[in-house]
């Protein structure tokens, strides 16, 4: 059902992104990639995916911050494969510091890369999806939409915001074949993650293990990190036609972090 569609996965050069792109490509979906990275890197990555038979390749190596490069990102998957069916705000990065010290830039930068690119790529992504009447907005956000920790308050803020956008383009749209869900990762081990273990494990002196258990994962119930192919395998079932009924939702997947 799926195969022959075509998908935009913001920061898809690495970590949960890539896992979708990977994901999608299988399922015969043409996937334009974005995100930074050594170039030669990226372009061994799409000939990979490529080689692997499944659907058409493209990179774009727009900066998302800027709503300008999110526009041309759009009309340069449309341009290579006819549309935009399938959207994944996918890129982020996060910054951690008490509030009265978090530095403005830092604010502006979190907020630009995860709750203003999910809006302009959304807004120029729905009028071709509402021309065939068919299309899958999924905004990659985090446990972090629907609850806080200290310290990362641009974070929460823009993770929070993105389940706001989430639920008003999903009444907007509930109309057409066109639906927006957010889906709410516990921790996932990225490289995002990897840098903050490397973090806590400075701050507390502690070793890496005890970090995971103890810091890392303290909040996540199963003790285990959440698997990129697990999060990448709900995004697939959201883009399909079993889940049509599905939108305006915010999906944790978890580990029961937010059953507390
Ligand atoms: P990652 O650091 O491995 O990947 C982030 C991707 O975004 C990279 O491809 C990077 O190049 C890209 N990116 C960053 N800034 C960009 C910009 N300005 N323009 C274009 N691309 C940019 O991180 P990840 O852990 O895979 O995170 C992906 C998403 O999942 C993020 O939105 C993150 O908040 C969310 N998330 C992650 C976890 C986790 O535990 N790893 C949990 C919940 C939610």
């Amino acid at each position: 059902m799926l195969k022959n569609k075509s998908a935009l996965v913001t920061g898809s050069t690495s970590g949960i992104g890539l896992g979708i792109v990977r994901a999608l490509s299988r399922a015969g979906v043409n996937v334009m990639l974005n995100g930074f990275g050594d170039a030669d890197a990226i372009g061994r990555l799409c000939r990979e995916l490529a080689d692997a038979g499944g659907g058409r390749v493209a990179y774009h190596a727009a900066d998302v911050r800027s709503a300008a490069e999110v526009a041309a990102l759009v009309a340069a998957t449309e341009q290579a494969f006819g549309a935009v069916d399938i959207l994944v705000n996918n890129a982020g990065i996060q910054f951690v510091a008490p509030t009265e010290d978090f530095p403005e830039e830092r604010w502006d930068a979190v907020l630009d890369t995860v709750l203003n690119a999910s809006f302009h790529a959304i807004k120029a992504a729905l009028p071709g999806m509402r021309r065939r009447n068919w299309g899958r907005i999924v905004n990659l956000v985090s446990v972090h939409g629907l609850i806080a920790s200290p310290f990362k308050s641009a974070y929460v803020a823009a993770k929070h915001g993105q389940i706001g956008l989430t639920k008003t383009v999903a009444l907007e749209v509930a109309e057409t074949g066109i639906t927006c869900n957010a889906v709410c990762p516990g921790y996932v081990l990225t490289p995002l993650v990897e840098g903050q273990i490397d973090r806590q494990a400075q701050v507390h002196q502690l070793p890496r293990e005890r970090v995971i258990r103890e810091v890392m994962l303290a909040a996540q119930p199963s003790k285990r990190f959440v698997e990129i192919d697990d999060v990448a395998a709900l995004i697939l079932f959201l883009c399909g036609d079993a889940a049509k009924s599905i939108t305006g939702t915010a999906i944790p997947i978890d580990g029961g972090w937010t059953a507390r």
